[in-house]
């Protein structure tokens, strides 16, 4: 059984800190899986595609991701004390973020990344993530250190066209 969690937003001081590191030996616990459960439970009834552990008020570097698309390898993803090991190119698009509700802006990122990582068993995982892929760990990887994309992105202002409103609520809400 999982419980959804509530998503802090802006202004909530857990959001602007560096989170910590999960000890490895604390996977197995039943309460962290618990927990990931609820993540996942949190994320999808939002609806996001990705959503990290400060948005759910617990500062531990952990997320989950689900570009809920057609790709197995996109989802559901688990990702503990993630750290990128590749960063490549450069492209825009348009970004949202469920702690910064109805807002979007133009946000540049990286367009290729290679992520290394825990699953939730504490396996090592290697992702090699390109286009929304890429940018959905990007924007979960500034959770974990305190950043949101309202710091970074240009053009930031309310979702204005039905288009946007879609985009910040949904599919690019992160
Ligand atoms: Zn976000």
């Amino acid at each position: 059984m999982a419980y959804l969690r509530e998503i802090i937003t802006e202004g909530h001081p857990t959001l602007r800190k560096v989170a910590k590191r999960v000890n490895v030996g604390e996977i197995a616990d039943p309460i962290f899986q618990q927990f990931l459960d609820d993540m996942f439970e949190t994320m999808y009834a939002a609806p996001g595609i990705g959503l990290a552990a400060p948005q759910v008020n617990v500062s531990k570097r952990v997320f989950t991701v689900d570009l809920q698309d057609d790709e197995p390898e996109h989802g559901p993803l688990v990702l503990i004390n993630p750290k990128f090991t590749l960063t490549e190119g450069e492209v825009e698009a348009t970004e949202g973020c469920l702690s910064v509700p109805g807002m979007v802006g133009e946000m540049t990122r990286f367009e290729h990344v290679v992520c290394h990582a825990l699953d939730r068993n504490g396996k090592k995982i290697e992702l090699d993530a390109m286009g929304w892929f890429a940018r959905c760990l990007q924007h979960e990887m500034d959770h974990l250190d305190g950043v949101l994309f309202i710091d970074k992105a240009q053009n930031l202002r309310p979702a204005a066209t039905d288009e946007e409103r879609a985009e910040a609520e949904a599919a690019l809400a992160r």
